[in-house]
């Protein structure tokens, strides 16, 4: 019986295994196969405060991941295939065992979507990243292209305008998503170029990308796009597949969150990008999970009496 069952690895999960622990909880860390989250995929980290030469996405989360079993958290890597919220303790049961909790923190995260293209997987971290505010800072002066139509896409390309010549918006309609004052301003801004019905089919690229293939889908018609940067944003999917039925989500999938952490059923708790399509940093996350063990912690020291 643990007091806290972390489920996820990233900042947020790490974060909250520390605090989890440090505050005398039994804690158990459920990583999933490949322990660190998202950060395992990105190059250099460069906005995570302490690091002031930056630091490499794995050996940030190898250092979160130290850290967060040195107070005595239990870390297995397995993955979560069924969860029973209806009775406390918690039931959470993995690839290889099953676990009670008298509490629950969810860190499970949110992936980018991809358009998956084998050459988009080949060249991600060589041009292609689903992240603006992770690595646009690396295409100073040069010319980049966003793909997508949403809010998403609008924000990542005004951001990277900061640092590249120009950025082309590539989408798939001619139907916007974006809200109509997100459209506005990325319209008003003199680097940005809208390109319309246009479908990326391939990157283009042996070690690094060179360009797209992009498709009219109405015409059928395919051209060469020539671009240093291939930004994705097309939306993000939280991973809450295995929470259906057992704790709120809304109408995207994501934790349903009231005051701070605390999701639809008492004693299990939300931390990071799997509630929160917002800000979406390695930061942000870190904070939550700090908070999400302070929240279970008070709820089981209350419970004590
Ligand atoms: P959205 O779902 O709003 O938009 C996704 C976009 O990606 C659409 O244009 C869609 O095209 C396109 N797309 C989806 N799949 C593919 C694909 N396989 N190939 C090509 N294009 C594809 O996601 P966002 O991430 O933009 O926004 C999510 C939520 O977050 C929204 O509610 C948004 O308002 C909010 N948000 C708000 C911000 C703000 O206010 N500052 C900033 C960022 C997000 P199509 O339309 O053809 O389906």
């Amino acid at each position: 019986m643990y007091d806290v069952i972390v489920i996820g690895s990233g900042p947020a999960g790490l974060t909250a295994g520390l605090y989890a622990s440090r505050a005398e909880m039994k804690t158990l860390i459920i990583a999933g196969p490949a322990p660190g989250g998202q950060l395992t995929i990105t190059s250099e980290v460069e906005n995570y405060p302490g690091f002031p030469e930056a630091i490499l996405g794995p050996e940030l989360m190898n250092k979160m991941l130290a850290q967060s079993i040195r107070f005595g958290a239990t870390l297995v890597q397995e993955t979560v295939v069924r969860v029973d919220f209806r009775n406390r303790p918690f039931h959470v049961q993995t690839d290889k065992a099953n676990y009670e909790g008298r509490t629950v923190i969810i860190a499970s995260g949110a992936d980018a979507k991809w358009l998956g293209l084998s050459s988009e997987q080949k060249l991600r971290g060589h041009g292609v990243s689903a992240c603006a505010t992770c690595d646009g800072f690396f295409f100073k002066g040069k010319e980049v292209v966003v793909i997508g139509g949403g809010d998403s896409a609008m924000e990542e390309a005004l951001f990277l305008t900061k640092f590249a010549s120009k950025v082309t918006i590539l989408h798939r309609s001619d139907q916007f998503r974006a809200s109509k004052i997100m459209l506005s301003r990325a319209k008003a801004n003199p680097k940005i170029v809208f390109r319309p019905n246009a479908q990326v089919v391939e990157v283009l690229g042996v070690d690094k990308v060179t360009g797209v293939r992009i498709k009219n889908p109405t015409t059928e018609k395919e051209i060469e796009f020539l671009t240093e940067g291939v930004f994705l944003a097309i939306g993000h999917q939280p991973n809450t597949s295995v929470f259906q039925g057992q704790v709120d989500l809304d109408e995207k999938g994501y934790l349903k969150v009231g005051n701070n952490t605390l999701t639809s059923v008492p004693g299990v708790f939300s931390a990071g990008d799997v509630a929160d399509h917002r800000y979406r940093q390695a930061v942000t996350a870190a904070g939550l999970g700090c908070m999400a063990a302070m929240d279970a912690e008070k709820l089981l020291t209350q419970e004590k009496g």
